[in-house]
């Protein structure tokens, strides 16, 4: 008839559902990339330690081994790769146990200036080495309810970025502050900063903004995916704050009080 729709009503319905198929299909997609990726990661980082770690060897068995100092280095970077092994199984190990909530917190009351004093005495040989100044500033209790464990982990690896990523004769404030029920933790660092576009990204499992850089320093790509889920955990929130060649801070909101 002339004048009547198209697409008539029953019609329209049943495009909005195919509407709706294609992007749920879309979302699978993204999801299925994501997953090659990781695999795809995953398999990478774990290849590259374990070839150095044969070749060297290999170098060894076929008589490098009898030059007492070729011996030395080579033991030393067989040594180092396999200790970045380990961390990269842990790390992975752990991040699939908090991905799939596998883990229960061991909720307590947490000191987090007392968690910080410890931290700080566990990193100074790290931060000495590069001239680094490492500080703790203290408002009101920091007094939270959490797990232990996790926060120390979270701190350990918040400071330990901030020393691997800033200069020598840099400086690292670490403050804790308390306001009503909130307690803030923040980590200050002078070093190179993170620009505008890849702060998003630093908490990706995997994402590195100078990927040859991160991998000298030891680091997995893992620690701030873990950071985020374990403050998610603890229902606080993490942001980062940063100005390239600057600095960077970042600053956990936690809940001064959720035990009921
Ligand atoms: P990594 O093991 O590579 O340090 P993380 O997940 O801890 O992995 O951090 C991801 C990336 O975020 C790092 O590779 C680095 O590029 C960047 N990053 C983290 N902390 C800082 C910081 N304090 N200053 C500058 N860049 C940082």
């Amino acid at each position: 008839v002339y004048g009547a729709p198209i697409i008539s009503s029953g019609e329209k319905e049943r495009l909005k559902g195919i509407v709706l198929v294609f992007h749920d299909i879309t979302e699978l997609k993204r999801l299925e990339q994501m997953r090659k990726d990781f695999v795809a990661n995953v398999s990478h980082e774990l290849k590259t330690p374990v070839t150095s770690v044969k070749g060297f060897t290999e170098t060894l068995l076929d008589g490098a081994a009898e030059d007492e100092a070729l011996r030395n280095r080579f033991l030393k970077i067989i040594w180092d790769e396999s200790e970045r092994l380990q961390s990269l199984i842990q790390d992975l190990l752990d991040l699939s146990k908090i991905e799939q909530s596998k883990f229960q917190l061991n909720w307590q009351r947490v000191d987090l200036s007392m968690l910080t004093d410890d931290i700080i005495v566990m990193l100074s040989n790290k931060a000495e080495e590069k001239g680094i100044m490492l500080s703790k500033t203290k408002e009101g209790s920091g007094v939270i309810e959490g797990d232990p464990l996790r926060i120390k982990q979270i701190m350990i690896n918040l400071i330990n970025n901030a020393i691997t990523y800033t200069q020598k004769g840099g400086r690292i404030d670490v403050f804790i502050q308390e306001y009503s029920d909130k307690v803030y933790f923040s980590v200050k660092d002078t070093g190179i900063g993170i620009s505008k576009e890849e702060i998003p990204r630093v908490f990706e499992r995997f994402y590195r903004v100078d990927r040859a850089r991160s991998r000298n320093s030891g680091g997995t790509g893992l620690g701030l995916a873990i950071v985020k889920h374990l403050v998610e955990a603890h229902n606080g929130e993490i942001v980062v704050e940063s100005e390239v060649g600057k600095g960077t801070a970042f600053t956990i909101k936690f809940n001064k009080n959720q035990l009921k």
